[in-house]
């Protein structure tokens, strides 16, 4: 396939993640979770808003009894300066003795997995694992054990099958990475 640029804000992006080849792990990433889940009747908590496509792609591939919600973490701390965890909002069910699984768009630095993973920490769930679509193990700061990555990418930016870049971008079916 012949890459494709595009210009989101002053930046150009090219193709680096084709959809099928997404599709293709989400799916490896489905049949991983069934086998694992069976009977365990797991709760996925997407967190919004990048993980809104991976969550639909891997729920659709699902095939075990499971239930989903939608998280976001509150915007108005700047986690990384003040070293404080953001807040969980939307979080409305009882965790405690579920199995809930934490979906993620990528984990860069892994402060915001971290961060929820405390958070959560404290409300009796029976186990906590994290699935992320990407993940950019150069960068990672903590010392985090993700059970579930579709893939691993080197330290670029990209956009792209919900990822955005100032707003912009999350409607793209491929990933693109940065150019200049
Ligand atoms: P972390 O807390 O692991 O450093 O970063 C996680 C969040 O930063 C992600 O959920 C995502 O919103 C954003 N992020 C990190 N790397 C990228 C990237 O390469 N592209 C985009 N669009 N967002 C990213």
């Amino acid at each position: 396939m012949n890459p494709r640029t595009i210009t989101l804000h002053d930046c150009s992006f090219s193709t680096y993640i084709y959809e099928e080849e997404i599709i293709a792990r989400i799916l490896m990433l489905a049949e991983q979770l069934d086998q694992e889940y069976a009977d365990k009747k797991p709760l996925f908590l997407a967190v919004l808003n990048g993980s809104f496509m991976f969550a639909a792609d891997l729920m659709k591939r699902i095939t075990i009894p499971c239930e989903i919600s939608f998280i976001r973490l509150a915007s108005y701390q700047d986690m990384q300066s003040t070293g404080k965890v953001k807040e969980i909002l939307g979080l409305n069910e009882d965790i405690q003795g579920r199995h809930v699984i934490v979906l993620e768009d990528i984990v860069d630095t892994g402060h915001t997995v971290h961060g929820l993973l405390q958070q959560l920490g404290d409300r009796g769930a029976a186990s906590v694992e994290v699935a992320t679509l990407l993940m950019k193990p150069e960068c990672v700061q903590h010392p985090l054990d993700i059970k579930y990555v579709a893939k691993a990418i080197p330290n670029d930016f990209v956009v792209g099958y919900g990822l955005d870049y100032n707003g912009f971008g999350r409607n793209l079916r491929d990933i693109y990475k940065i150019v200049s």
